[in-house]
């Protein structure tokens, strides 16, 4: 079972991740969008990080709503509102508990996807982040109805995920500003998909 306190942890590690590989993730937007997608990612869990020992006395929803809340209203571009909503959405279907296992986190994130798809008008096969978050949620709930431990539906979690990220590399961005490239987007991977990645690998090294 995961508590509050190892949530705020685990969103800590988060923001760690983000600021470790800004200038990789806004390399990989500089070659299809603006070049801002690691600044923005690091701004945002660096907001959420103020606000830390607040969150801690929170119930888990109020913890995952706050932080949705303080993505969508500090981070600029696409991805400050869409990873916002998901965290917000993931909030809302975990509701008022103080600790939480892997249905618990399973359900928040399809809620997260489902928040994502209905704000960025999106699916799989655009070329964003759901390609990495939608396989990663298929391969975790497969696992997790196989019966495995916590580390192992988060480690297919990460390894689909990751696939996910290099699946993005043939696609032509269809959805956000790497579209506007069209067919010159083919051959890079998208930021999105790629932070996505990283956000999970950090959940599942916490246990
Ligand atoms: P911006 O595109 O506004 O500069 P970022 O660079 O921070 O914002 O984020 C870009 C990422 O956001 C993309 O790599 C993609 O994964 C994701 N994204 C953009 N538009 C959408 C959308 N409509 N649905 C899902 N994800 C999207
Ligand atoms: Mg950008």
């Amino acid at each position: 079972m995961t508590d509050q306190k190892k949530v705020v942890d685990i969103l800590l590690g988060m923001g760690r991740v983000m600021e470790e590989n800004k200038e990789f993730l806004t390399d990989l937007d500089n070659t299809i969008g603006d070049g801002d997608h690691g600044i923005n990612m690091a701004r945002g869990f660096a907001e959420v990080e103020k606000q830390a020992e607040g969150l801690a006395g929170k119930d888990i929803g109020n913890i995952l709503k706050t932080t949705g809340m303080t993505l969508v209203s500090k981070v600029g571009g696409s991805s400050g509102p869409l990873y916002g909503t998901a965290f917000m959405k993931a909030g809302m279907t975990i509701g008022a508990k103080t600790e939480i296992g892997m249905d618990d986190f399973l359900g928040g994130l399809e809620a997260g996807i489902e928040g994502v798809k209905a704000r960025g008008k999106s699916t799989t096969g655009e070329k964003t982040m759901l390609d990495s978050m939608v396989p990663a949620l298929e391969a975790m709930k497969e696992k997790q109805a196989a019966g495995a431990d916590v580390k192992a539906v988060l480690e297919a979690g990460v390894a689909a995920a990751e696939a996910g990220v290099e699946a993005t590399k043939p696609m032509v961005a269809t959805k956000g500003r790497a579209s506007y490239l069209g067919e010159r987007s083919v051959g890079h991977q998208d930021p999105g998909a790629t932070s996505f990645a990283f956000l999970l690998k950090e959940i599942c090294n916490a246990y």
